[in-house]
């Protein structure tokens, strides 16, 4: 069986995760796999590989998007423009990123998880500030839905003509609407962030997209889409971030445990005082700054979500506030 025909094209962010991988499907439809962040640096660095690879922006037709992230899709509609590509993006990402309620959500949710206003305040001003804000054509994408297939059509080694598709599945976790492509054939899988080589996607705080007022326990999707990922037997997978994953099955199961460990270590900063998710994150990772505490705090209301179920945390709202004490007998 030949490999696909795959191009990986790595394009800086501005964001401490580094460069971010866009794949370039060399096959009819040209398609490209997620997009960049929207900063010149990055346009020109898609640009430039595009153009090294024989491929003028106008050759794509096709953008397949995983999940709604500015250094995923930022670049999409300055892209689409140039080229009159069809756009596909996770249908449960839309709303996610066409909804300005949905900040106000992810406030309201960390002020239940103990982030001073004040705090939350500054972290909005700085997100305002940010160049780097994606656009996105909401009239002009197509929504992927779970078990959507895209056919793919190319000549190979030879000359002979191959043919290939790539599954849609939702894989919820990261973000609540993620999706991968997979190859079934070659068992094949780009999986934007939901496996990654150098560093665990972080489980974000973020409202249930089905249930209104309602979070989302993200590490619990995510444990369970890796479950999933772990019983398709794939072969390579191309990541959003980092090289191609020859041995999926390790890194599938070094990511479980690493969470497994991280549950842990949050269960045993519990103590029979009650603390809030905040002051949790403020004890684990008390350098952090900026944005980053958002993921800090996200971090820990996941695992908290896993410590509870195991019994180990008693919940106590009061204020609007939610804290949370080690469990009496554990
Ligand atoms: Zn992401």
């Amino acid at each position: 069986m030949q490999s696909l025909p795959v191009r990986r094209l790595e394009l800086p962010t501005p964001y401490a995760v580094g460069p971010v991988n866009v794949y370039l499907i060399e096959a009819e439809p040209v398609t490209l796999i997620d997009c960049g962040v929207n900063t010149p640096e990055a346009q020109n660095a898609l640009l430039l590989g595009l153009n090294a690879a024989g491929y003028f922006p106008q050759s794509i037709e096709r953008i397949l998007i995983t999940h709604g992230h500015p250094d995923h899709y930022g670049l999409v509609h300055i892209i689409q423009e140039l080229s009159g590509a069809t756009v596909f993006f996770p249908e449960k990402e839309i709303a996610r990123v066409r909804d300005q309620q949905m900040v106000f959500e992810v406030g309201r949710l960390l002020v239940e998880a103990g982030m001073p206003l004040d705090l939350l305040f500054k972290m909005d001003q700085a997100r305002k500030k940010d160049r780097t804000r994606p656009g996105l054509d909401h009239d002009r994408v197509v929504p992927v839905k779970d078990g959507d297939s895209f056919p793919f059509r190319w000549y190979g080694d030879n000359d002979t003509a191959e043919e290939f598709s790539l599954e849609t599945h939702l894989m919820p976790g990261h973000t609540g609407g993620h999706v991968v492509y997979i190859d079934p054939e070659t068992r094949t899988m780009f999986a934007g962030d939901q496996l990654l080589p150098d560093t665990s996607p972080n489980p974000l705080l973020e409202p249930s997209l089905d249930e209104p007022g309602e979070r989302r326990r993200s590490l619990k999707e995510y444990i369970a889409s890796l479950e999933s990922m772990s019983e398709m037997g794939l072969e390579l997978v191309y990541p959003g971030h980092g090289d191609p994953v020859s041995t999926p099955g390790a890194l599938i199961e070094r990511t479980l445990e690493h969470h497994r460990k991280r549950k842990k270590r949050v269960a045993e900063a519990l103590e029979d005082d009650a603390k809030t998710p905040y002051e949790l994150a403020g004890e684990m990772y008390p350098r952090v700054k900026g944005y980053d505490i958002f993921l800090a705090v996200s971090e820990v209301v996941a695992h908290l979500d896993l410590v509870v179920e195991d019994g180990d945390a008693a919940v106590e709202g009061k204020d609007g506030v939610t804290y949370y004490r080690r469990a009496a007998g554990s």
